[in-house]
């Protein structure tokens, strides 16, 4: 990987190897010596030691303040204060800010009309705009610095802006700008073997690289920063901090843990040393990294909300610093499946950062929005974030890593192939599950309309069954009815149904009238004590087959009661006569024959005939009690007769 990397090195035109070696040995901030006479000068020494050992330098901020009161040049003051800004930078130690220091060198400045002071205050200026993220300011004021710092051959100023601007392309995702700025820089910290710029440069390039993805090759400009910084006794806790910071970030990427957990919290202790905002809040949202990646979400958000707090207070005004800790409490709220939470901090940091042209940043939350849309099971939106993070990726990747680079294109290609496949498959899985619950609901409709279906038919079953048990009760009832109608031993109509009949009688058969004849066996009182009941039984149901058998089957025959009978006839008037005569011939042509023997019955008969059976209807009691005097007549007479009446007239 080293050789590669060398190669990319080379191959970009960036850091030669020969340069990247050991600095030089010339006199360090050989201009400011020029401006104090030499490098031995009290104030020369102060600044140099503000840089490398803040802590140290800090020791001496009384005596050099009591020179100053004694008398200094405006050089010597001047140095003072950058002196004090570096202390101040590094370790925190007052509540003063960078608008103070400046205005103590613009005092200074005004006074001496030197051109460095005048650099040095608008170099200050950038880095309070850098500080609040306004990196279009800045860069104005850097480019303004780097011309006067090239003209005054100030080689340490022109180097820093340098490198700041290089700082700024990092910012906005131009790498290889980026990279171009810090090996200039770096030739002139170099040649100037001033340790401390080359430690944080070394350090800045393995941002790079960081940002890149390109681990190995970041982890090792990494370990060189730590080289340096270590070689030269520093101590300088901002420096310090930065160096953590990245040193954190690459072991997350290349998966040591202990390590990583050593310089994220060193990172969070030398930050908050410093006055940085910018700092700490890296420290802060990487140390959430941390704790997210443990899975520990109540650590990772407590460390996203100190960031936050802190990011309100002091952050600046484009929201970026702010926009950094959101990132971090989406994350941790995505983590903790509360993804509503994570969704709304996501589009707020993603809002910023857009606004910023923050690619790299941008590229990660549009990656982090799809994952949570799709956790959701959004998978139109995710799809559509994954479409973003792709293409934004692919021109990103594009611009700072040209051609050389196509392979890592592919990757992401991959990446996001595979993600969409498994998007797809997820998106069918739930397509899957959808169609399942609609069979199951189309099945349970089936299972529904079965049961429905069986219970009518159990309906119909049921009616029909009932229906069949009123047929039979109909048929129960009818015969009842009929029951009631006959008398059981002759199964002859009964009297019941006489009267019945006689309301309605069939108007048609007796168009022309009938003959309503009553017939009494006559003695059968004797005759049945003479051979008992049954053959007086017999008796009756002979009778009734004679009786029968002279009428048709329009024609009524009815055992009135006892051995009484009543016969409703169709007929004309002039047939009554000789219709009673065949009844009683019937009845008296042969014996009937009995159980006991052969014996002649007789007969007495009343009849009496009606024109219509309206009248036959409305007059038969009347004519019933006509007959039976026509029968009593034939009683008296001697019996075995019959007599037709003729007293009865329509009423
Ligand atoms: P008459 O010639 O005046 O009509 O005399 P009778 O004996 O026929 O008349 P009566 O009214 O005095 O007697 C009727 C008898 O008919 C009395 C009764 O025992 C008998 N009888 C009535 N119903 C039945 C029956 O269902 N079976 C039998 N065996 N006898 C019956
Ligand atoms: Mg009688
Ligand atoms: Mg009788």
């Amino acid at each position: 990987m080293l050789i590669v990397a060398l190669f990319f090195i080379l191959s970009n035109g960036l850091l030669s190897p020969a340069v990247l070696a050991a600095g030089s040995k010339t006199p360090y901030q050989c201009y400011l010596s020029t401006k104090v006479n030499g490098a031995d000068n009290a104030f020369m020494k102060y600044y140099s030691l503000s840089l490398n050992n803040p802590y140290l330098a800090d020791e001496q901020t009384v005596d050099l303040q009591r020179r100053i009161d004694d008398g200094a040049s405006d050089n010597e003051q001047a140095l003072y204060w950058l002196a004090r800004y570096n202390i101040e930078q590094a370790e925190g130690r007052t509540e003063i800010d960078i608008a103070f220091f400046i205005e103590q060198l613009d005092l200074i400045a005004k006074r001496s009309g030197e051109a460095w002071i005048h650099a040095e205050i608008m170099f200050l200026d950038a880095l309070a705009l850098m500080e609040q993220r306004e990196y279009a300011l800045a860069q104005v004021k850097l480019e303004s610095v780097k011309l006067s710092a090239e003209q005054m051959g100030y080689k340490i100023l022109l180097a820093r802006s340098l490198k700041w601007l290089a700082n700024i392309e990092v910012e906005r995702s131009n790498y290889h700008e980026a990279l171009d700025k810090y090996q200039q820089a770096y030739e002139i910290f170099s040649a100037r073997s001033d340790d401390q710029q080359l430690a944080r440069l070394l350090s800045n390039i393995s941002s790079v690289y960081i940002n890149m993805e390109q681990w190995d090759i970041a982890s090792q400009y990494s370990q060189r920063a730590f080289e340096r910084y270590g070689k030269s006794a520093l101590n300088n806790a901002y420096i310090a901090a930065i160096l953590h910071i990245n040193a954190g970030v690459i072991d997350k990427f290349l998966g040591n843990e202990a390590q990583r957990k050593f310089h994220v919290d060193k990172a969070v202790k030398l930050s908050a040393k410093t006055r940085s905002i910018r700092i700490k809040t890296i420290a802060l949202v990487n140390l959430s990294a941390y704790y997210l990646d443990r899975g520990d979400e109540p650590a990772a958000m407590n460390a996203a909300e100190r960031c936050l707090s802190m990011a309100r207070r002091f952050g600046g005004k484009n929201g970026i610093t702010v926009a950094n800790c959101h990132e971090s409490l989406s994350e941790a709220f995505y983590s903790s499946q509360r993804t509503e939470q994570a969704l709304y901090y996501a589009k707020m940091a993603l809002s910023v950062y857009e606004a910023n042209h923050f690619q790299h940043r941008m590229i990660y939350l549009y990656e982090l929005m799809a994952k949570i849309y799709e956790s959701v099971g959004d998978y139109q939106q995710a799809l559509a974030y994954y479409k973003k993070y792709s293409d934004l990726g692919k021109s990103y990747l594009f611009d700072i890593r040209r051609k050389e680079l196509f392979d890592m294109q592919e990757r992401y290609d991959t990446h996001v192939k595979e993600k969409e496949i498994q998007l797809l498959k997820a998106e069918n899985a739930l397509t899957n599950s959808r169609l399942a619950e609609k069979k199951a609901s189309e099945n349970m409709l089936k299972l529904g309309t079965a049961l429905i279906i069986i219970l009518l038919y159990w309906l119909y079953r049921r009616y029909s069954m009932l229906n069949k048990d009123k047929q039979v009760l109909e048929r129960s009832n009818a015969q009842l009815v009929t029951q009631s109608n006959k008398d059981p031993l002759t199964m002859l109509h009964n009297r019941r149904f006489l009267e019945h009949w006689l309301k309605e009688p069939p108007v048609a058969d007796y168009c022309h009238g009938g003959l309503v004849v009553v017939i009494d066996i006559d003695h059968f009182k004797q005759f049945n004590d003479h051979y008992g009941h049954n053959v007086g039984d017999e008796v009756l149901v002979e009778m009734a087959k004679r009786l029968k058998s002279v009428v048709r089957h329009q024609d009524v025959v009815v055992r009135w009661g006892g051995e009484e009978f009543i016969m409703v006839v169709a007929c004309r008037e002039s047939e009554s006569e000789r219709l009673l005569q065949r009844i009683q011939q019937q009845i008296t042509g042969t014996e009937f024959m009995l159980s006991c023997g052969d014996y002649p019955v007789t007969v007495s008969m009343g009849g009496i005939f009606t024109p219509s059976a309206k009248q036959l209807s409305q007059d038969w009691v009347s004519l019933l009690i006509e007959a039976d005097r026509a029968l009593y007549q034939v009683k008296a007479s001697g019996r075995n007769g019959n007599r037709l009446s003729t007293s009865f007239s329509s009423s």
